[in-house]
């Protein structure tokens, strides 16, 4: 989602909201603001389950990356913070809906996803 500079007419992602090359402030329509503010909030689908995660929000790279031991563990911070800047931009989604509720089942795929592991967890312990 881009915004053109009304000083020096660069494309600036809204969530940047700042023009990197001569750092005018963008002005957002509200609507914009709202989808700013989503693209920058933390992918919890992600700390819960990065392998999952990555391949649902069509991050391939990143989804190679979390097998990876150890690189698994930056994937899962790095995809947590800017997953869904990452997934927004190199996902190839039809349009903001599409791309919104794929977040959010994601979020909820890893909710469910640590709630049987800590059922799993209590159930094996007795
Ligand atoms: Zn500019």
């Amino acid at each position: 989602m881009k915004k053109e500079c009304k000083e020096c007419k660069l494309d600036v992602e809204i969530w940047n909201k700042r023009c990197k090359e001569c750092g005018f402030t963008l002005v957002l329509e509200p609507n914009e603001n709202k989808k700013a503010r989503f693209l920058k909030g933390p992918s919890l689908g992600a700390l819960l389950f990065t392998q999952g995660w990555t391949f649902g929000a069509r991050v391939y790279v990143w989804f190679l990356l979390s097998l990876v031991p150890v690189v698994g563990f930056v994937a899962l911070f790095a995809c947590l913070f800017f997953g869904r800047r990452w997934s927004w931009k190199y996902g190839g989604w039809d349009n903001w809906d599409q791309f919104k509720n794929r977040m959010r089942v994601l979020d909820a795929i890893g909710l469910i996803w640590v709630t049987i592991l800590v059922i799993i967890y209590f159930a094996a312990k007795k």
